[in-house]
């Protein structure tokens, strides 16, 4: 069976990590095994934004991957960004092993709100599978409630579900069926 790390970056108390571990359980059916990697924090970070760069989390993720890993989700409490874009929750290589995801602005802190554990949690959940859905070769889709939605607020992320549409499913299963019989040749 495959095996999916999470790598936490600059993450301190880690209460979200069993509900995640649950859930790609769930969504993916794959065994999940946290780890510790040595991220070179200094090379991610950009000073002019004072943000960190998602996609050489991705890099440094390929570049040096876990041994027996299938596939590794960084989840990070930084705030992450790719050049086009003002933030990011998230980046993925789309059918490839490498995705992370950011705590920062899912926290209702980041909003002047409470900090709120559940919620918090619950819009990791979400995040990490919609991630991880695209390294599985799934992209965007429309159907109000799925996870493969994309989200541009934090809103929208507790307007979906953390369960795939139909369609997203049935597509999971057809790229999962191709990537394994890639393994068997
Ligand atoms: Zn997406
Ligand atoms: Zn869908």
């Amino acid at each position: 069976m495959s095996l999916i790390y999470i790598a936490p970056i600059q993450t301190g108390s880690r209460f979200w990590l069993k509900p995640l571990e649950a859930g790609i359980h769930r969504a993916f059916g794959c065994r999940t095994r946290c780890v510790d990697l040595p991220f070179d924090l200094a090379g991610i970070f950009d000073p002019g934004r004072r943000q960190y760069n998602s996609s050489k989390i991705l890099l440094q993720i390929i570049a040096a991957p876990p041994p027996g890993a299938s596939r590794v989700l960084a989840v990070a409490d930084v705030d992450l960004f790719i050049p086009i874009l003002t933030f990011v929750f998230g980046e993925a290589q789309l059918g490839g092993m490498a995705a992370a995801v950011s705590l920062h602005r899912l926290n209702s802190k980041f909003y002047g709100l409470p900090e709120n554990q559940t919620v918090l949690t619950e819009r990791l959940v979400k995040e990490s599978i919609h991630e991880l859905g695209h390294t599985f070769g799934l992209l965007h889709c429309r159907q109000p409630g799925c996870v493969m939605v994309n989200s541009t607020y934090v809103e929208d992320i507790d307007q979906k579900s953390v369960d795939m549409c139909g369609h997203c499913g049935e597509q999971l299963r057809v790229m999962r069926h191709l990537q394994a019989g890639k393994e068997h040749l």
